[in-house]
């Protein structure tokens, strides 16, 4: 596999769910972590599910939008831009599949209030996406970073997805 096609997909235990990132997209990620220095930010994670709708495909990844909070210890994602580039998409088949964080220097785990705020994502009707995941960058960006993938389905607890290709 040349790198430039490398992929990190991770999947639930019993694969009803599954993410797929190219590396590509996951540097972007982690040039907008380096970005936030101290403070956690957050953006969008766009694409689309396979047929067998068990697997979210990122082709995309957005920045925070201007309107968001950033802080050492949470980030609220705004909302400014945000329909015109989901209109944008759909044109090209391409939808909302969830969130990305980074936590500084911190664990990847989700807060209080981001499990919060994905269930209220789950059920935004202007997002269209009742399993919304949740990607988590923790560590340094620069050198040991880490990811937590999770989805939050409706009604359900957080389903979390390992890691089952190590890019090459
Ligand atoms: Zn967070």
């Amino acid at each position: 596999m040349r790198s430039d096609d490398a992929q990190y997909t991770y999947r639930s235990a019993d694969c009803r769910f599954g993410l797929s990132i190219p590396s590509s997209e996951m540097k972007v990620i982690l040039r907008f972590c380096v970005q936030a220095g101290r403070k956690e930010t957050g953006g969008i994670l766009l694409g689309r599910y396979t047929q067998s709708h068990d697997m979210a495909v990122i082709t995309e990844v957005a920045g925070p939008p201007a309107d968001s909070l950033h802080r050492s210890s949470f980030f609220i994602r705004g909302i400014k831009g945000l329909q015109q580039l989901l209109n944008q998409l759909w044109r090209r088949k391409e939808y909302y599949l969830g969130e990305w964080h980074y936590h500084p220097f911190a664990s990847a785990s989700p807060s209080g209030t981001d499990e919060q705020q994905m269930r209220e994502f789950a059920s935004n009707r202007a997002l269209n996406c009742p399993e919304p995941v949740l990607l988590i960058i923790g560590g340094d960006p620069n050198r040991d970073w880490n990811v937590k993938v999770a989805v939050y389905a409706r009604n359900q607890k957080r389903i979390e997805l390992s890691l089952v290709t190590p890019v090459t």
